[in-house]
C-alpha cells in the first residue's frame, strides 16, 4: 500500500473519531473518502461505531459498493449513499452521513434550512429527500440498495447537503476536511436556526451572495479546524 493510501486511511479513521467527538455521529453514521489513487473506488470503515474506527477497519469499495480484494468484513447497510454520490458527482471527494438531531428536526418540517452565520454559508444550497416520495413506497427509511442511493444522489444534485426526512442528512465536500467541517457546522447551524425561530418570527439569515463569499473565504481556514480536531482525537 502506498504512502498516499496509508495517509488517506489514517485521516479517514481520524474523521470518524472527530465526528463522534463533535456529536455528529454516535453508534451510527459514517464518513468516506474517494480513493486517492483510484477515483472509481472509495474508502469507508467496515461496520463499526465511528468512535472505535482505526485505520485497520478501513475497507476499499468499488463503484458498485462491493469490497475489493475479497474483504469479507461486515459492511454498512447504507454504503450505497457513498457509492452513488461518488458516481454522480466527480467533484465530491468525501461524504458524511449522519442522524444528527437538529438537522432531522428541520427536515421534518416545511422550514427551509438556512445559513445563519458565516461558518455555514455552504448551506445556501441544500436539497431535500423524502424516501417515500423518491421510491414510491414505504420502506425502513434506509438507503440500502443502488436504486435508493441513485435517488438520493439525483436529489442531491449540485448541492452541498441533502436533508433526509425522517432519517438524517448527508454532506459532501471537495476534501475530507471540508466534508467533516460541513457536517459539524451544519448541525451547529441547524441548532442556531431552531433557537432563533423560537425567539422571533423575523429570523435573519445570510443572503446567497453573503453565503458564497463566506464559503470562499472559509475555504482557506479549513486546515485550522482540522488540525485542532485531529489534536483532540
Ligand atoms: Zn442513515
Amino acid at each position: 500500500m502506498s504512502d498516499i493510501v496509508l495517509e488517506a486511511r489514517r485521516n479517514l479513521a481520524r474523521a470518524n473519531r472527530i465526528l463522534y467527538l463533535k456529536g455528529v455521529v454516535d453508534g451510527f453514521g459514517h464518513v468516506s473518502c474517494r480513493h486517492p489513487e483510484n477515483p472509481g473506488h472509495y474508502l469507508l470503515s467496515c461496520n463499526r461505531a465511528p468512535k472505535l474506527v482505526t485505520e485497520a477497519d478501513i475497507v476499499e469499495l468499488d463503484a458498485e459498493s462491493n469490497p475489493v480484494g475479497g474483504d469479507t468484513r461486515r459492511l454498512y447497510l447504507e454504503r450505497f449513499i457513498h457509492g452513488e454520490i461518488y458516481r454522480a458527482r466527480p467533484d465530491v471527494q468525501a461524504v458524511v452521513h449522519s442522524h444528527s438531531a437538529a438537522m432531522i428536526t428541520i427536515g421534518a418540517t416545511d422550514v427551509q434550512l438556512r445559513p445563519m452565520y458565516h461558518m455555514a454559508g455552504f448551506l445556501t444550497r441544500v436539497a431535500r429527500f423524502d424516501i417515500r416520495e423518491a421510491s414510491g413506497r414505504e420502506t425502513d427509511m434506509l438507503i440500502s440498495d443502488h436504486e435508493l442511493g441513485r435517488h438520493l444522489a439525483d436529489t442531491l444534485g449540485p448541492a452541498s447537503a441533502v436533508l433526509m426526512t425522517g432519517h438524517g442528512s448527508t454532506m459532501v465536500g471537495g476534501s475530507l476536511e471540508e466534508a467533516v467541517y460541513r457536517a459539524v457546522y451544519a448541525e451547529a447551524n441547524a441548532g442556531i436556526q431552531l433557537g432563533a425561530m423560537q425567539l422571533s418570527r423575523n429570523v435573519r439569515h445570510l443572503s446567497e451572495t453573503e453565503s458564497d463569499l463566506a464559503t470562499e473565504s472559509n475555504r482557506g481556514q479549513l486546515k485550522r479546524c482540522w488540525d485542532l480536531w485531529c489534536e483532540e482525537v
